[in-house]
């Protein structure tokens, strides 16, 4: 591996002035497939995913990868062979799981808003797992499954009602929030679900947020969790296995999530020290296994000096990176070949906002950032991009969406083509008539 200068991102590195992902040099993807273009280091997903297995080494432990980060087949593949199960958001993720070669039965099946044809669909396909997020879907689950001659698995989703310190659109177990059984109402919701002829209750589920950087909040919601569970099983309904969500952070501007090994071993010590140990475990990282595995390489089109702002306009846009446009997030950005050191004083001091094509005033990428001596026809990298970012994307003013490449060592796999203006207004009917 090169000289690392871009902490957190183990495998994007520059070799002398260009930016290789791995072994393969960015600029030569581009050349290739154009841009703008994702491309995924699959080293790095097994990296990320590896800290976590070192975490539960020894345990009875299955990680489920939360592919509503990333839901590109052939990243789905990535983890389905490197023996992950898969956290669903709806009965479209189930296919692309099953399509990428994925056993249905290591799924379980999150969201507040599953339909009736939704938990057919996963029942018949005999999915491992319903994480019910209300008391009113447990009774139509129930309805659903007990028609089918069936009883479906289910943990409940409990709100612990802790602060991820994270931005409040992507902190998910405080009380004001959708998501989850309230605290108080849990146990009952418990007896209700085991009293139900077509539920078999087997865990308990918790998920307190994303891109979460302190372990406090993962201790607190433990013990809540934990509290939780004995008085459940004091009611009389026991739980096979705690599932203790997703959520870890990853490093975006510095930022220094605890890792995940030892993020679990402080959690492994509380289950430990209050009996717990020996549970089936479970989690639902997405963010934390592919956020900083992807790059999205972009061209520089024009560049806009202005009296208050100067706009560098690039081909990839919201609809491409919707993460700074919905939470003000930040990706670094790099210019794929770094202005030599002798041309330093030639650079141009300037800062750029970075921005899309897109009619939007928040179509950006990048504020006030400084980008050397850019040019028109410069490609830059966007880091940090392999979570909710093409998982997100639109076709928001007719853009195709991006291609994607996945980077196995010195090899790079086109593993989705990218969408034609055709594509995108193919399912589009037009009035009869003249
Ligand atoms: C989104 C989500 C996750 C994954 O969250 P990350 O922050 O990407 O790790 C896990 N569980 C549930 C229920 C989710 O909705």
């Amino acid at each position: 591996m090169p000289h690392n200068d871009l902490p957190g991102r183990p495998f994007v590195a520059r070799r002398d002035a260009d930016l290789f992902l791995e072994d393969v040099r960015l600029a030569d993807l581009a050349a290739t497939h154009g841009t703008p273009l994702f491309a995924y280091s699959k080293a790095s997903m097994l990296d990320a995913l590896a800290a976590y297995q070192r975490g539960f080494a020894g345990r009875n432990a299955r990680i489920h990868y939360a592919m509503k980060a990333n839901s590109s087949l052939a990243v789905l593949q990535v983890f389905a062979r490197a023996g992950c199960g898969f956290d669903i958001v709806s009965i479209g993720e189930l296919r692309r799981v099953v399509a990428a070669g994925g056993d249905p039965a290591t799924v379980i099946f999150s969201g507040v808003g599953k339909t009736r044809a939704e938990m057919r669909e996963a029942l018949s396909a005999g999915i491992g797992c319903f994480n019910v997020e209300s008391t009113a879907e447990l009774e139509v689950l129930h309805e659903v499954a007990s028609a089918m001659g069936l009883r479906a698995p289910v943990s409940i989703r409990v709100n612990p009602n802790v602060d991820p310190q994270t931005h409040p659109y992507i902190s998910t177990g405080l009380k004001g929030n959708k998501f989850g059984v309230a605290h108080e109402e849990t146990v009952d919701a418990y007896r209700r679900a085991a009293a139900l002829s077509g539920l078999r209750v087997v865990g308990i589920d918790c998920h307190i947020g994303s891109q979460i950087t302190q372990e406090s909040p993962y201790l607190d919601a433990m013990d809540k969790v934990l509290d939780l569970v004995a008085a459940i099983e004091a009611a009389g309904v026991p739980l096979h296995h705690i599932d203790f969500g997703g959520g870890l952070g990853i490093d975006y501007r510095g930022d220094t999530p605890p890792a995940a090994d030892a993020l679990w071993a402080k959690l492994l010590a509380k289950l430990d020290a209050r009996g717990y140990g020996d549970r089936q475990l479970m989690i639902e990282p997405g963010r934390s296994l592919v956020g900083n595995a992807g790059v999205c390489v972009t061209e520089v089109l024009y560049l806009k000096p202005g009296e208050q702002k100067n706009f560098c306009i690039v081909d990839a846009a919201m609809n491409d990176l919707p993460r700074p446009a919905m939470y003000e997030a930040f990706h670094a950005i790099e210019p794929l070949r770094a202005v030599a050191d002798d041309a330093g004083a030639a650079r141009d001091a300037a800062v750029f906002d970075v921005v899309g094509p897109i009619c939007e005033s928040g179509d950006w990428i990048g504020r006030d950032r400084a980008l050397g001596g850019v040019r028109a026809g410069d490609l830059l990298a966007v880091l940090s991009a392999g979570a909710y970012c093409m998982s997100m994307a639109s076709n928001y003013n007719t853009r195709g969406r991006a291609a994607e490449v996945l980077v196995d060592g010195g090899q790079s796999h086109l593993v989705r083509e990218r969408e034609t203006p055709e594509d995108t207004f193919r399912h589009e009917r037009l009035l009869p008539g003249a």
